[in-house]
């Protein structure tokens, strides 16, 4: 799962995304790679991890990972085709979900590419081009699939359902805003629309905002009424704190230096989870003396897919799921007071994984 980090140049995108990789790097014994300067394999923070792996002094821990991808260079007229507009239109169709980063800091050193410190009209900015680029397409297609719908039935509700989003792209509006429900995101799926991909708006604020998470922030507060019309998440972050914050070696330095600005985890932590959250994506946990591994399924994944992820054979010869929440497990303390109250649940097929779900796949061989 892939998500795309973009908006208007000197917002501190690098800034994020370097702290962001550097970030999921850190946590120790996590494997890590880079792939290219631009994309940041990223660890998803999970304490419960962690705790599971204390637990069972397990030998190797393999968190939940992410893509980051650094998209720079959106600029006006992207869509026009203007420079390399084209190009990072295609990238962020690449990706599952993004990450739009907005200036929200005050710094007269850093010149701000329309003058003044507007996060609305950089959304604005941005997101116009995202929607122009949409509609074009929208329009193209419409005209093919009207013709097909004349003779086949099936293809009226796709027709319905492009004019809609027309119309609201025409407003100017992102096509996200409206709540589209699976089905007809599984029709629209080959078109790919950049509007209709899931969004985080992080606003990126000055140092002393962090600590009451931008609430003082007037900017913050507008970018949060906007979001709402599209039940979009915002992230508060300072990317200058977040870069000296993994530029520094220990955990306990790290944790130091979050205490004495009133942070319980760094905003890059949270925006990493954030991102997961908007992929829609959870986490069913195994856990032993060879190794505690988070899997990552999108959130309604029944037990018998979830066991797919581990293995075909899993998933074939599928049996049952023996099941406890994490929560209930930490509250028992182990394994054996969870059996012996009766808590180990037994799940069929059809059982709809929750996140955080300990799990041990019964199945034939
Ligand atoms: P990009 O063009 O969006 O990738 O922006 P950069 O990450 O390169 O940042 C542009 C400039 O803004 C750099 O000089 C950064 O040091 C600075 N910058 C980034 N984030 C912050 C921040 O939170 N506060 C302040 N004061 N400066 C920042």
């Amino acid at each position: 799962m892939k998500l795309g980090i973009v908006g208007l140049p000197n917002v501190g995108k690098s800034t994020l995304f370097n702290a962001i990789t550097k970030a999921g790097a850190e946590i120790a014994n996590y494997p890590f790679c880079t792939i290219d300067p631009n994309v940041g394999l990223v660890n998803v923070p999970d304490y419960r991890v962690d705790y599971l792996a204390k637990m069972h002094n397990s030998k190797k821990i393999v968190p939940a990972a992410i893509e980051f991808y650094d998209i720079a260079g959106l600029v006006k007229g992207a869509s026009k085709g203007e420079g390399l507009g084209n190009k990072f239109l295609s990238n962020i169709r690449e990706t599952d979900a993004i990450v739009e980063v907005l200036r929200c800091f005050n710094d007269p050193n850093v010149t701000h590419v329309d003058g003044n410190i507007d996060p609305l009209r950089d959304i604005e900015t941005i997101n116009f081009e995202l929607i122009l680029s949409d509609l074009e397409l929208v329009e193209k297609v419409l005209v093919k699939r009207e013709k097909v719908a004349k003779s086949d039935k099936s293809a009226r509700s796709e027709v319905e359902l492009l004019k809609r989003i027309k119309e609201v792209l025409e407003e100017g509006k992102s096509a996200r805003v409206l709540n589209l429900h699976d089905e007809e995101k599984a029709l629209l799926k080959t078109y790919q629309l950049l509007s209709t991909k899931p969004i985080i708006y992080v606003c990126n604020v000055d140092e002393s905002d962090v600590a009451n998470n931008g609430d003082d922030n007037e900017f913050v507060q507008k970018v949060r009424e906007f979001a709402k019309e599209e039940n979009a998440q915002v992230s508060v972050v300072s990317a200058k704190i977040e870069q000296e914050i993994s530029e520094l070696e220990s955990e306990e330095e790290k944790k130091e230096f979050l205490e004495m600005i009133g942070l319980s985890e760094s905003g890059c932590d949270q925006v990493i989870k954030d991102s997961y959250k908007t992929l829609n994506l959870i986490s069913f946990l195994t856990t032993g003396e060879d190794e505690t591994r988070a899997w990552t399924i999108t959130n309604g994944t029944k037990a018998v897919d979830a066991a797919g992820k581990i293995h075909t054979d899993i998933q074939r010869g599928f049996i049952k799921a023996e099941i406890v929440s994490f929560d209930t497990l930490k509250e028992y303390g182990n394994m054996a007071k969870v059996k012996e109250h009766g808590q180990l649940r037994m799940e069929g097929k059809d059982y709809v994984m929750k996140d955080g779900d300990i799990t041990n796949f019964k199945f034939n061989v």
